[in-house]
């Protein structure tokens, strides 16, 4: 495992910049805001509550894809960033197929899993949209020649989510756990989004632990030639269940939205990953520079958004949580800070 420690002007840079203009307006936080957003300038020494960025291997996202970091002022002066409005300020999920064993337990995760997203941003409301079959968009698809699984057409999708974007929408996100492709001599992609048109769609099939087993239970049969058109083979096909990478994905790609980029800071949600762990212990929430860019572009208190999260107060599902618990923790820890002095 690499750590990646940038020295404390490379961070002030990225967060403050050297512009009068941003200068002023970061002078506009309260100290205790200020006090917060700081912390981040010292990651990793005993007792911080942000932590460096850290690679576990050469297939990381930096390594495998190199990016110009995006700092603050780079964020704020981008001309094509979308920014709501009064009148483009609802965030839609459209899920597509369905996401493991369908039941109660799993509505009320989803649902509660729709808070935390409306939580983390804050100012804008989140809503599902009802999910749709495969059938229903439309979609091309096909089996894929090497690991035997279904996949639909990224393309085809992005259309349908054009069509069906609501006129209030900021932006509208696709999430299935089919597999995508984005063209026929593709072997596969984990998404495809559409800034300009506000829109994107997300596979977390290959998040599943299995999917590269032999054992895949969404392996199909290698003679198998699918007719363009009949939706039945996705009947009762395997999808792996909602997990905690589902989520913290989603957060990653709505950040996109925004015009945040991948960042290359701190250990962050907005962090690129190809493979996520489920133990992964990074916080789920922004570091400060990422924190910094969706607070201007929605305009919250940052007080008032840790403590709309809904971690404050965890349910106990039968599904991985600890990671909430380890979230409520740190949001108290950051929530004292904003309270200093008050
Ligand atoms: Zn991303
Ligand atoms: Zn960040």
């Amino acid at each position: 495992m690499k750590v990646i420690q940038h020295s404390v002007e490379t961070l002030q840079t990225a967060l403050f910049s050297n512009c009068q203009d941003l200068a002023k307006l970061y002078k506009e936080y309260t100290q205790e805001e200020r006090q917060l957003l700081e912390e981040g300038l010292h990651p990793g020494q005993p007792g911080s509550i942000f932590h460096p960025l850290t690679l576990h291997s050469d297939s990381d996202w930096i390594s495998a894809h190199p990016e110009e970091p995006q700092n603050f002022e780079s964020f704020y002066r981008d001309p094509k960033r979308k920014i709501p409005s009064a009148t483009h300020n609802t965030i839609y999920i459209q899920a597509i197929g369905s996401f493991g064993k369908a039941g109660a337990q799993t509505d009320q995760y989803v649902e509660w899993l729709r808070e935390y997203c409306q939580a983390f941003f804050y100012g804008l409301s989140l809503k599902l949209l009802p999910a749709v079959t495969v059938a229903e968009t439309g979609c091309s698809f096909r089996v894929n020649s090497n690991s035997h699984n279904l996949q639909i057409l990224t393309g085809d999708l992005l259309q349908f989510l054009r069509k069906k974007k609501p006129k209030d929408a900021f932006c509208i996100v696709g999430i299935t756990m089919i597999d995508l492709y984005p063209e026929d001599f593709w072997n596969f992609v984990f998404g495809q989004a559409s800034l300009n048109f506000g829109m994107g769609v997300f596979s977390f099939a290959r998040y599943d632990d299995s999917f590269y087993s032999r054992s895949y239970a969404g392996r199909l049969g290698k003679s198998l030639q699918p007719k363009q058109g009949d939706y039945s083979l996705f009947d009762g096909y395997y999808t792996p269940p909602i997990s905690i990478i589902l989520l913290i994905k989603t957060l990653n790609n709505i950040g996109h939205m925004f015009g945040i980029r991948h960042c290359q800071w701190l250990n962050c949600v907005m962090q690129g990953s190809n493979h996520l762990e489920e133990s992964d212990r990074r916080p789920l929430d922004f570091c400060p520079i990422c924190l910094r860019k969706l607070q201007v572009a929605i305009g919250f208190k940052i007080a008032e958004r840790y403590q709309a999260s809904p971690c404050q107060s965890v349910p106990s599902f039968p599904k991985p949580t600890e990671s909430f618990h380890t979230s409520r923790l740190w949001l108290r820890r950051c929530l004292d800070i904003l309270r200093e002095k008050t």
